[in-house]
This record gives structure tokens, sequence and C-alpha cells, in this order.
């Protein structure tokens, strides 16, 4: 289904027609082994490479570069006669520069894609399925962090390791754009008199534009990370198109009746007057609460029990602790466990203030300071004790019991003076805190909300949307709960002799995320999303999506089960309206399917501006418009998580090319709770499917120390400039997107991520010798031509096994991109193309590609696999690092055909490399033979490091290897390799010496003749003797090589044989490079 890469397709005519050319060079190679076989040479020659940093470049240093050095000496005006045959030296080409120059050219780059319409056209060239992963909008507010790059750049890598798997790939931006931090820059923006002149209208205009502008900047720095898109129609929660889609999909959930309006606590934020949803909370670290326990004095008590209580009545009370005294007013009943144990205890011996075990911060109250009698409590068992270190009293048990015996006492409450009773609660009442018994105020709890709904309990909430005391509460009205309220109320109690003791209390206690002012939890008319009515629905979809990491399914399920219903509306004005009407005097809601198709029409021509500026008659369907006078609008926004969770009917279920349910979401782990949650719910209510096939999550970002990043730490890592450099060049210096993408790929974001100088100088180090290993194939390839190819079944071994590994190694990148691990993507690369390839078949790859002859068998084999890993890094990397394989491609030295005949002028029309089945068929025991002369290569060095340490040798080319072997298998394969026809597979070639010779048996005498020596061997092998001395003959001016061969040829006395060949083949003077 792919095009073939002309140098690994099997079916690639094109690969083939290089034979004839390919014959003429073999024939040159033949008739050069005749004349060297009539001569008494040594076949075999080693060579020296540093070992330990065979990083590209550094560790090059002290190889042999005979070739190399003679032409640069010669073109430096050195002496002449070094000069003599630097035209005959192949050196390396190319205008791929060494430096990125990032800040300048990745935006050359971009252009260049942004002329061509790349994306575009490649996704419409390719033909397989389509590939959806749907963005998850971002809120337009402020400029980018390093979560929205680590996000964004993920998303990018995988569409375009999609595109060059030939998917259809289409990608289409994403804005949050509504809600009430824009709302409250806005109104930040203004005096207050201007403020509070200021009709719904004028905001509406001024959000819209603050959220448009910060599009257009947000955008901007996504393109600059080289993501591909859709950018010139991103989707906006604020266009009409996408608001229609949303009330649609509020209107179907309501007409399946999954929408009601109650009066229910909700958590509500006194500071921005507007309900909140548990997404808009945050739990900030040392809340302190006022907690009390106070005392309510029963009553009455049902027949069942008199018997049990009546000795203690009147002097009988419930002991309640509560966090919130503010909710006492609210108080409706008391709640205790059936299961528990309680009991009746007497309060004896009370202590003096002073003698308090915690000094100051707790206060006694009345109950315990001015009792004449002694009183008796109402407790759980389990508590006595904990209550009297906490009281400083002493509790005499008199009466143990179950709880369930208390339903239906009454008491009388302190405040307000009515009776009320005591009922059963759930599971919530524990013996951890407090006495066993819970204040049960419907109005201002979720549990106490759910146990009033049993009992009918009234649903009192005292509190208006300041967070104020109403006239409801009598004498409180107009006091702060949160403030002054909390403390008159603690006072009334005092004042009733309710109060046992008050103390300071921390624990976690709900923010306002956007305000960071505490919330209170209060019963309004709000619109909800009943959960309920879908959530088995939503449980059983949660099985069929693929989770990335896998427990992350663990999150959704225990967030999707245990929520509540979701409170939609919100009383704001910079949203989406609830599309309902409501009737003059019963106050009864009107949505029907006839309002809400027309006002989706509306809405869809006009925007929901419509809402604020059109008659309630015109917003009326034609059948209500006769009785318009009977209704007026809804004032309620909808919550903005309900605008992003209706993106999958926005933008998949509208925008062509995209299809329903996406392939993909991928987002911070915190949108378990957010827009993964939202999105399933509105789709799941509507559509009964989830809008995904499978969720990615990832971490967040932290600074190096993993610490999380505050202005005030100093520790923030700024994306821009990371890309584009900050002031200070030298301590922040332009890495460009690359260098960022890089990182990106080297986290596991599974978990937190860390970022920091440190991290980016190793990642800028790594661009940079990754950026060198195809500056040396692009290099090495300036006179390639396809024509020029070596089948496979022709190459020398060396080269099968440099094909074998390659392979390997893009099978399993391809694996890792598969399942989305790029972090083993960057430590496969960073192994192989700068590590093995650099240390290994580079360094040998050097002698044949310069000093090899230009058109010669062992140079264009060479070049084949040179070619073939060209074409295959720069795929590989290409959805990681695109500025820089598009960089290599447009300096690409030959043309690239793909399968279908037309030339790839963008590497994204390469697509990924074709398998290759054949050359990961190499023989096991070839395998490990290569492996075992790689790892005997490394003691070789060690070897020609000792001989250079005592000056038997400079470079490792002056050097001869003796080898000897009790393993008769390994000397005969060595010894094979030693008279290898081709140049390539040589020992002397492969060690960068100028000979190898295996022994056949070793005597003391030798043995103490050879100056340096060391062993080598494995579980594959027998020792290896390995001793080196000088190398015979003298040495070739070319190649630097030594033969005893030099000086027998009499027009060119300073050349090898190999040499002479070459130079005798070369048609015309090569041009020496510029290196
Ligand atoms: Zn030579």
């Amino acid at each position: 289904m792919e095009a073939a890469p002309l140098l690994k397709s099997s079916a690639s005519a094109a690969a083939f027609r290089a034979s004839s050319s390919l014959a003429s060079s073999r024939r040159i190679g033949f008739g050069r082994r005749d004349v060297t076989l009539l001569r008494p040479v040594l076949l075999v020659r080693p060579f020296c490479t540093d070992l330990a940093d065979g990083l590209l470049g550094s560790g090059s240093k002290r190889r042999a570069r005979g070739p190399v050095m003679a032409a640069k000496k010669a073109s430096e005006g050195g002496m002449q006669e070094e000069g003599k045959y630097k035209h005959t030296v192949d050196l390396p080409k190319t205008k791929f520069g060494m430096r990125a120059n990032a800040v300048v050219r990745e935006p050359e780059i971009q252009k260049l894609w942004e002329d061509n319409q790349v994306f575009k056209r490649v996704a419409d060239k390719n033909t397989g399925g389509s590939f959806v992963l749907h963005d998850g909008p971002p809120y337009a507010n402020g400029s980018l962090h390093m979560g929205h790059a680590l996000n964004k750049i993920l998303k990018d890598i995988i569409n375009r390791y999609k595109l060059l798997q030939n998917y259809k790939v289409k990608f289409i931006p994403g804005w949050d754009c509504h809600g009430l931090p824009i709302e409250l820059k806005v109104l930040q923006s203004m005096d207050q008199d201007t403020r509070r002149e200021l009709k719904p209208l004028k905001l509406r205009e001024k959000a819209a534009k603050f959220a448009k502008d910060t599009v257009k900047i947000q955008m901007k720095s996504f393109k600059r990370f080289g993501v591909w898109a859709d950018w010139d129609a991103p989707y906006l929660t604020l266009s009409p198109e996408y608001e229609a889609a949303q009330i649609e999909v509020f209107g179907q959930m309501a007409l399946r009746g999954y929408i009601y309006r109650g009066r229910k606590p909700v958590h509500w934020s006194p500071s921005s007057r507007t309900a909140l949803a548990e997404a808009e909370l945050e739990y900030p670290e040392g809340h302190i609460s006022k907690s009390i326990y106070a005392t309510f004095k029963i009553i009455s008590v049902p027949p069942a029990s008199s018997p049990l209580f009546e000795e203690f009545l009147p002097d009988l009370c419930l002991v309640i602790w509560t966090t919130t005294p503010w909710t006492i007013p609210a108080n409706a009943a008391v709640a205790v466990n059936a299961e528990l144990v309680y009991v009746v205890a007497e309060v004896d011996q009370v202590l003096e203030d002073a003698t308090m075990p915690e000094g100051k911060q707790k206060k006694l109250g009345s109950f315990l300071k001015t009792s004449e009698k002694k009183p008796f409590v109402i407790v759980a068992s389990d508590l006595v004790s904990t209550l009297e270190s906490k009281w400083g009293v002493k509790l005499v048990v008199k009466k143990v019991f179950q709880g369930s015996t208390l339903e239906n006492c009454r008491y009388i409450h302190p405040i307000n003076g009515k009776e009320c009773p005591v009922v059963l609660g759930g599971d919530y009442i524990t013996t951890e805190s407090g006495t066993g018994l819970v204040h049960t105020a419907p109005g201002h709890g979720q549990e106490d909300y759910i146990t009033g709904l049993k009992y009918g309990l009234p649903i009192i909430s005292p509190v208006d949307d300041e967070g104020k005391f109403t006239e409801e509460a009598g004498e409180l009205n107009g006091l702060e709960v949160l403030g002054a309220g909390n403390a008159a109320i603690v006072k009334c109690l005092d004042e009733q002799l309710s109060l046992v003791l008050e103390e300071p209390y921390k624990h976690k206690y709900p923010y306002d995320w956007r305000t960071k002012k505490p919330t209170i939890f209060r019963a309004t008319e709000q619109w909800f999303a009943s959960v309920d009515g879908f959530r088995q629905m939503a449980m059983d979809a949660i099985k069929n999506v693929t989770w990335v990491p896998a427990q992350a399914e663990n999150r959704i399920v225990s967030m999707t089960s245990s929520r509540s219903d979701w409170c939609i509306s919100r009383q704001r004005t910079w949203g989406v309206p609830i599309p309902v009407f409501y009737h003059v005097h019963s106050k009864e809601p009107l949505i029907s399917e006839e309002t809400i198709e027309h006002i989706k029409d509306i809405v869809s021509k006009k925007g929901t501006n419509a809402w604020w500026y059109m008659s309630t008659e015109d917003l009326l369907p034609e059948k209500y418009r006769q009785s318009a006078s009977e209704y007026y609008k809804g004032t309620d926004t909808m919550d903005v998580w309900f605008d992003s969770g209706s993106s999958w009917a926005a933008v998949l279920g509208k925008r062509d090319g995209l299809r329903f349910p996406a392939d993909l979401y991928l987002e911070g782990t915190d949108q378990h709770r957010g827009w993964f949650q939202s999105s399933l719910l509105t789709s799941i209510a509507t559509t009964g499917s989830a809008p995904y096939s499978c969720v990615i999550t990832h971490g967040f970002v932290l600074d190096e120390k993993g610490m999380k990043m505050s202005k005030s730490l100093g520790n923030v890592v700024d994306p821009d400039i990371i890309i584009n450099g900050g002031k200070n060049s030298k301590d922040q210096p332009g890495y460009g997107a690359d260098v960022l993408r890089l990182w990106v790929s080297s986290v596991d974001y599974s978990g937190d991520v860390l970022i920091g100088p440190q991290i980016l100088r190793q990642m800028s180090d790594m661009y940079r010798k990754l950026r060198g290993t195809l500056r040396f194939l692009l290099s090495n390839l300036h006179d390639w031509k396809t024509e020029n190819i070596v089948p496979y079944d022709n190459l020398p071994k060396i080269d099968k096994y440099a094909l074998y590994q390659l392979e390997n190694v893009v099978k399993t990148i391809k694996d890792s991109y598969e399942v989305y691990q790029f972090y083993k993507i960057y430590q496969i690369i960073q192994r192989f193309a700068i590590v093995d390839l650099s240390n290994f078949y580079f360094d040998i790859a050097k002698d044949r590609l310069y000093v090899g002859g230009t058109a010669s068998f062992t140079r264009r084999s060479c070049q084949t696999v040179l070619a073939a890993h060209l074409l295959s890094i720069v795929s590989v990397i290409a959805p990681i690092l695109p500025h820089l394989a598009e960089d290599v491609w447009q300096n690409l030295p030959f043309e690239y055909v793909t399968g279908d005949g037309s030339a790839a002028k963008f590497v994204f029309e390469l697509k990924w490399p074709v398998p290759n089945e054949s050359w990961l068929r190499m023989p096991a025991n070839d395998v490990d033979f290569w492996r075992t002369i790689l790892e005997m290569r490394s003691e070789v060095n060690k070897v020609l490091e000792n001989a250079r340490a005592g000056k038997l040798i400079g470079s490792s080319l002056e050097a001869k290897v003796y080898l000897h072997t009790a393993d008769g298998g390994l000397a005969s394969r060595l010894q094979e390799l030693c008279r290898a026809e081709n140049e390539a597979d040589a020992l002397h070639r492969i060690f960068i010496t100028s000979q190898v010779e295996v022994l056949d048996s070793l005597n003391t005498n030798f043995v103490t003749s050879i100056p340096y020596a060391g062993n080598y061997s494995d579980q594959r092998t027998s020792d290896i003797w390995i001793g080196v001395c000088r190398a015979d003959g003298m040495k070739c001016e070319r190649c630097w090589n030594y033969s005893p061969q030099v000086g027998s040829f009499t027009e060119h006395p300073a050349l090898c044989a190999r040499c002479y060949d070459a130079i005798s083949v070369q048609p015309l003077p090569a041009a020496a490079g510029v290196v």
C-alpha cells in the first residue's frame, strides 16, 4: 500500500537497472585483485579507532585519517609531495551545514511547507485510511507554557508518523473561548464606573475580541513548534457553527430527559458569584477552618427508646462537630449511623481552662464551664476517650446502644428553637473524627442533601450569591458566612449554652481555581445533567476504549462512577446561553424540540449574541409566538466544560474528512475529570458511544529538580525562549523547535516530566551529533546515483551486517511509534545513529569512501549502505525532528523517486521505509560472528592504544595485528575474512590497521618478540590472543596505509597496490571537496 523507496524495495525496477554499471565496477575490482595476488602481499591489515568515546567527532581525532589529512595539507599549501594525489581522493562534500542555525533556518523550512501546502499535499496523496486525532482546545487566555508545548508536539509527532504510514491525516486545532477567566480579564481592564454601566452585549464583544486575539498569539507559537494543522480553519467554541452544535447536544440531552432543574447544593464561589464544577476547584495546602463541638438538647424520644433514655431527660444532649458553623442555621436534622455503637455519658470533672493541654488556640464553651448540673451527652462509643482528652473532661459511660435506637428522637434547634429529628444517615458517618453524630443541613452538603431527600427534610439555604446570610437567617442577615457570620453563630451557640469547644482545624477545603478564594456549598436553582441516567452506559463505554497508559482507565472509572449530577448552569455573561424560557407566573421552564430547533437555527446564523439582543418573541418558535408575553428568557450560561465537551459534535460530526468517534484524544492527566469526562458524558447521553477509541494522557512538566514551575521560584521554562533564545544568549541560546521536540520525544510522558537548562544542553548535544551523522551520510553521497546501487546479494558481509542492523532498528522504532513510546525511539536513535554507526561502520567506511576509488566496488557498496541509512534515518526521525529531516532532504544530492514514479520533493513524501525482510534474514551464526568481530575490535583497540602510549606507533595504520585462537572454526572464519576478495570485509580494514595475520600456532619465542599483546574472550569464543607490532613495508602517500608494495610501481613509487589501481582507473581527477 505504500510507495516503495527505491533503494530498499525489492520490487523497485530502477534498483536493478543499476546492474550494468555495477558489473563494470566489479570487473575493475577483479582486475585489481588479480594484480594484487601476483605480489607477495598480506591481504590483511588492521587499524585502530578510539574505543571509549565513540561519539561522532571527538573520538575520531586520533584515528587514521591519512587521505583526509593529506588532501587538507595539500590544499593548505603543504609539501608538494603530499598533495600529489589529492585530486584522486573522494572527500565528503555537502552544503548541509554542521550548525543548525535553527532560529533562522526553521522558519525558512516552515515557509517552504506553507508555500507548498505540504501537509495537505501529503495527506491528500496518501491512499490509506483516515486518521483523526481530535485536538483538546486550550483555553484562549495568556501565552503558551511548557504543558502546551508537550501536548501539541506529542500530537504532531503522532500525526506526522501516521502521514508517513500513508494515512489521510486531518488535524483541526481548537480553542476554548468562553468562560469566567476571560470575562474577569475584561472586567479587570475597566474602571468601576465603566463596569457598572457595562451591558452584557458590550462585555461579550470585548470578551470575544480578547479570545480571538489570544488565539492568534497562541496559534503563532504552535506553528513555530512546527505543528502541522489546518491553521486556516481552526475550531473556536465561540463560532456560531460551534455554538449551534452545542445547543443541539444540550437539546438532545434535554429531550431524552437527562437535563433537569433543581434546588440542590452546589459548589458556589462567592468571589465569582457563580456555581462551579468539580473541575474548577482546587484544594490548597494550609486551609484552617473554625471547628466547633455543639450540643442539641433532646426534648422527646420515641416510645420504644423511652426506657433507655428517660432517666437522663431533660439534661440529655446530642453532640455534633462541624467545620462550618455558619451552616447551623440551616440545620434540619442530626444523622447517626445505624450500625455504630453510641453511649450516654455523664460529663464529669471539668478541668480549668488553664490546664487545657493544647493551650490558647482552643476555647472552651459555656456548656462545660457553666453547667450547674452534670449534663449527659450522646456520642459514639469509639470516640469517648478522644473527646475526653480534647475537652479536658471525664466521660462516665452510663448506657451503650446501637445507633438505630436514636432514630426519631427529637431535639430543639439551639438558634431558631424549632424541633428537629434524629435520622439515620449512611456509611459516610464514621468515627474517624467528630462525635459520630452529623449535623445535617441538606441545603449545604451533598450527603446531607441525599439524607434529606430520604426523610423529606427542608432544604434550607439562607445564603445569597455573595456568600452573605439572607433575611431568612433573621438577625444574621447581611453577615458574610465565612467571616462575621461564622463568628456570630459561635457566639450565639455559646450564649445558648450549646458550645462545648471551639478550635482551629486544618484540612482540605475547596477553593475557586480562578480567584483562589474559598467556596461554599449552597443550594440554588440550577440546571443539571443527570449522570445517573447514563452512568452505566458510560462505564460500559470506558471498557471499550484503549487507555494509554493502561492505569489511566482506573482514574476515569473512579471519577465517572463517583461523580454526582453535573451542574451545567453558570450565572455569567460570557458563554453559550442555556436555551430555556420560563413561564412568567409558574416559573416553569419551557424546552421542546421546536424551541431547541428554532434557537439552534438562529445561533447558527447569528451566534449566541442573538440570545441577548433578540426579543423573547423572536427567539420563540412559531408555535409559541402568540403567547410570547407569558415567557421570559433565562440568563444562565453553560459551564465551559459543556462547551469543550461538545467538540465531538461540533467538529468531528461536522467537518469533512473527520469521523466519529475520533481515533485518538491526547491531553494531560487532569482531563480525566475535565475534558475526557465531559466529552464522554455528552457523547454517551446523546449517541450512546464514547467519542474516542483511544485516549492518551501525559503528566505535568516540572523543573529539573522535580519542582512545580512558578514565577516566584524563578524556575519557569518558556518554550518560546527555548526556541528563540532569551536576553542573554549565553545562558539562554536559541535552540530551535527541533531541540524542544527532541526533548518531548525523550521523556516518558506517562508520568510527570522534567525540563531545565541542563537537560536542554543534553538535548542540544544529541541534536548536534545526530545532525553530524546525517551530514556524514549526505556528504559521502555527493556523487551518488541510484544506478550505482549494488544489489543486496553482491554486498560484502560487513555491508549486509550493517543493513541487518539498520532494518532491526527501523522495525523496533516502528513498534515504538505504534505504541506511542517515543522515549524508546530517542534511546534507539541515540545508541544506533550516534554510537554504533560513528564508532563502527562510519569509522571503517572513511577509508573505502575516500581512497577506495571513486567508482570502485568497495566505495559503491559502501554508498549503497549509506544511502539506505540516509533514507531510513531521515524518514524515521522526521515525525520528531521534521525541520532537520526536511533540511537534509532539501540538501539531498540525488533525486528520490517514489513508488508512483514522481520525485519526492519533501521529506514527508518519502513515506515510512518499506520493510526488507531479506535484510533481516542474515543467518544467526553470521550475526554472532559479527558481534564477536566488533567486540574483538574493542580489545584490539585497547592494545593499539597501549602501543601508541608506548610510542611504538602513532596512527593505527602504522600497526600490524596478529591473532591466534585455539578454536579452529573461529580461526578459519577469521582467516577467511583476511582473505576477503572484496576490500570491505578485510580484517585490517575493519581494525583500521595496515595488516592482520591470523596465526595457526603460537610459540613462546614469537610471543615474547611481540611488544604489545592482549586477550579477548567471551561466551561465544575461546581465548583470542592479540599481538601488535609495527606494520610491514612503507607508508603509501595516498592512503597512509603501510605496505611492502610501496616502491614497487615505477610510475608511482609512493603508492600501495590498492592506490595504484585506484588512480589507474580514475578517469578524471576528482575535485577536492569541502569538508
Ligand atoms: Zn594507498
